[in-house]
């Protein structure tokens, strides 16, 4: 029988130990990255990246906005880490298109509780490590249930690895719309996810 070691305190999901082992590492991405020549690609992305949401933190954001949200230990630029390729995508296109926007990262688990329940925030993409029903901040897992309260997002992307079931932001009623699977996620497959979301936003198909 798997081994649990945290379980959501609401609805009393389990997160199998290996996931919970795993969050402790460099974890799923980490592994990819190092054993495929088109993620070393990818992997050289990321000081731009990060070089791009250093200089473009927030746009306009005093009043309603995108949240985009990245688990980042310390200073956005020191680490080379890939978690967050694919929000500079987003980051462009919302300057190119005038869309208040925001980036949190280096947050507390409080912090990212308010965010979901702030009603300036219509919108919120998630990159970290996590689970299908939690993310990985400041070192401890924020289960999907212990951040309502809020009125409904317009939409929640889970750009974190989504293994263990559990329900989803969407299935626990945290957002009208979202992205959510059921496994792993590489860096190449958010960038590729994020260029569809976009597609799907300039159609009308999402709505932030
Ligand atoms: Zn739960």
């Amino acid at each position: 029988m798997e081994k649990t070691v945290k379980k959501c305190p609401v609805c009393g999901h389990k997160a199998p130990s290996w996931i919970i082992e795993s969050l402790k590492g460099k974890g799923v991405i980490g592994f990819f990255e190092s054993r495929s020549k088109e993620m070393k690609k990818i992997y050289s992305l990321s000081p731009s990246v990060q070089e791009l949401i250093r200089t473009n933190p927030e746009y306009n954001a005093q009043e309603k906005h995108i949240a985009i949200v990245i688990e980042n230990k310390g200073e956005i630029c020191q680490s080379r880490d890939v978690i967050y390729d694919g929000s500079h995508l987003l980051i462009e296109y919302f300057l190119k298109h005038k869309e208040p926007y925001k980036v949190y990262h280096n947050i507390k688990k409080a912090e990212l509780i308010s965010l979901f329940k702030n009603p300036k925030i219509t919108s919120i993409f998630v990159f970290a490590h996590g689970t299908r029903h939690g993310i990985k901040i400041d070192g401890q897992m924020s289960f999907y249930c212990e951040l309502k309260g809020g009125a409904k997002k317009n939409y929640v992307a889970q750009m974190h690895c989504n293994p263990g079931g559990g329900m989803s932001s969407k299935e626990v009623g945290l957002t009208k719309k979202e992205f959510a699977d059921n496994s792993t996620r590489t860096s190449l497959q958010n960038i590729k996810k994020i260029k569809e979301i976009i597609k799907l936003i300039d159609q009308g198909e999402i709505i932030l």
